[in-house]
């Protein structure tokens, strides 16, 4: 067919839809709730007014004498807080993509997040500037000071196409080193919008924020929500058991969101506690109107443990970087033990085998996601964008199946599924039966390779009190079916961790080799 002549070109363009050239949106909301409160932390409040003049002051300072900076790379190492707010939304005015860097990684790798992003420019708190690797000193990366920039001049602001790229978070991969998953500001207002909708988020939420801001957990599930919704964001720089309950028991807070690690930590400091302060503990939590547990398994047995203390079935839910959140119990009705519920307004979810085939409902197979929250690529790395779609799907590389219309989650497809003998079993499934042990306190079971069964069941236990190998066995058999007992057993002080509390599977592995 031959080609249109240009005048035919431009005169369609006409009629087409202009692009959403705009401010974003959640800068756009809040300017229509700008006296509220929206972050609350150690140095007092701040509304978001101040919050859009800071970020303001901040495009202004990241774009010098540029008009937009053009999706240009921006890392920023700054504490949970007001100041982290107005860095992350001063770098989305300015046309930027927010690269959040973690105070808590070593140098190398945040060398990494620089080079690999090819981050310009690198925002540091005044706090962690000691800690600023060479490369940002020798790489002709420009440093800006969090204070420096908060308190710069305004200037007029570009606007900006909602398909950019807003952000890049680095997730840690099984096998190499951390991918760099893009966002656009589109998938960033599509995952945060489905959360808004399910959970019904409103004005009169107010939030505590004690998970880390380099993860999508805390970023978007947490503070992107609150701002959105026109809530107060109530943020602790770090995770102190103690604080966090004298807050969830105050009355005030009505939304509270955490891994299953926290529940565990804030289990054991209600247990230290006498029962007059455990009774009052526990009644001011059963207030919140929601809890939620993401980002790993959430044990049934910590599940019931935190029913008894505080009332609430913490509602579940599945999600990924690359995806946003995608499954979720609900915010009314039943929620399952052990179950992630039911795919999110907007989501498609399904369920495939190796082929890429539906399976039928209650069978094992890989999740594929696709919707307006899933990820635009993998940064600088096209391969491992193509491979992680199959058809316009994401594949999450995680197993799960559907029981009763609710998905159950067995494990990943890499490491937490392990063959053994033909058999293909669930590590997930083994760890729950052990936990229900009272003398074990947490595990991890790993496949190792092994010329017999192809793969033998390995456990790493930290128990409560003296257990010996037999006894665990004992439970087991009594437990599980002969081909999902652990044939070797390791007894440990603590299970290696990342900084999520996510059990560091290729690290136990090596325990037992
Ligand atoms: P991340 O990208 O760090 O949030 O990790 C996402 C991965 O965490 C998923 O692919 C799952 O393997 C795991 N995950 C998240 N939520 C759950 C859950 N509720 N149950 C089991 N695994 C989960």
């Amino acid at each position: 067919m031959k080609d249109k002549p240009a005048v035919f070109k431009r005169i369609v363009n006409w009629f087409a839809p202009p692009p959403p050239w705009r401010v974003p949106l959640l800068i756009q909301r809040a300017s229509q709730q700008s006296d509220r409160v929206a972050i609350a932390e150690s140095n007092g409040t701040y509304s978001y007014q101040e919050l859009l003049d800071a970020s303001h002051r901040v495009a202004s300072c990241l774009l010098g004498k540029a008009d937009d900076l053009g999706e240009a790379r921006v890392a920023f190492m700054v504490p949970p807080g007001f100041a982290y707010a107005a860095i992350q939304w001063g770098i989305w005015r300015a046309g930027g993509v927010a690269v959040p860097v973690s105070p808590l990684h070593p140098a190398p790798e945040i060398e990494y997040v620089l080079s690999n992003s090819q981050a310009t420019t690198f925002v540091v708190h005044p706090q962690f500037e000691p800690a600023i690797p060479r490369i940002a000193h020798a790489g002709g990366l420009r440093l800006v000071d969090t204070t420096a920039a908060v308190s710069s001049d305004i200037r007029r602001l570009p606007e900006i196409n909602f398909h950019r790229r807003a952000m890049i978070l680095y997730t840690s991969g099984t096998t190499n080193r951390p991918k760099g998953v893009v966002a656009t500001h589109t998938g960033i207002h599509a995952q945060i919008k489905t959360l808004i909708d399910a959970w019904e988020w409103t004005a009169n939420d107010r939030t505590l924020l004690v998970l880390p801001l380099h993860h999508i957990h805390g970023i978007i599930n947490v503070l992107s929500c609150a701002m959105w919704a026109g809530a107060l964001c109530e943020i602790h720089s770090s995770f102190d058991a103690d604080r966090v309950w004298e807050r969830l028991s105050s009355g005030e807070v009505t939304v509270f969101m955490a891994v299953p690690t926290i529940y565990t930590k804030l289990i054991a400091a209600w247990e230290k506690e006498n029962p007059e302060r455990q009774a009052l503990l526990s009644d001011g939590c059963s207030r919140l109107r929601l809890m939620v547990s993401g980002s790993a398994a959430l044990p049934v047995p910590i599940l019931e443990k935190w029913k008894s203390i505080s009332g609430h079935t913490l509602l579940e839910r599945y999600g990924m970087t690359e995806i946003g959140m995608a499954l979720s119990n609900p915010l009314h009705g039943e929620r399952r033990p052990g179950y992630v519920g039911t795919p999110l307004p907007g989501v498609d979810v399904r369920l495939v085998d190796e082929n890429g085939k539906c399976v039928e409902e209650g069978s094992p197979g890989e999740i594929e996601v696709r919707g307006p929250s899933v990820f635009q690529e993998y940064w600088n790395n096209d391969e491992a964008t193509r491979n992680a779609f199959r058809d316009g799907w994401f594949r999450t590389g995680d197993i799960a199946m559907v029981e009763n219309e609710s998905y159950r989650i067995l494990g990943r497809r890499s490491i937490d599924i392990i063959k053994t003998g033909g058999y293909k079993v669930s590590a997930l499934e083994i760890e729950a039966a052990l936990r229900e042990h009272p003398d074990i306190a947490d595990c991890a079971v790993v496949g190792i390779e092994d010329p017999e069964w192809g793969e033998r069941l390995c456990a790493a236990i930290i128990v409560r009190k003296t257990l010996s190998n037999k006894d665990v066995r004992e439970w087991a058999c009594r437990h599980l079916a002969p081909y999902k007992v652990p044939t070797r057993m390791l007894i440990l002080d603590s299970l290696p961790r990342n900084a999520m509390g996510k059990v560091l599977k290729p690290e136990v592995k090596i325990l037992f080799r």
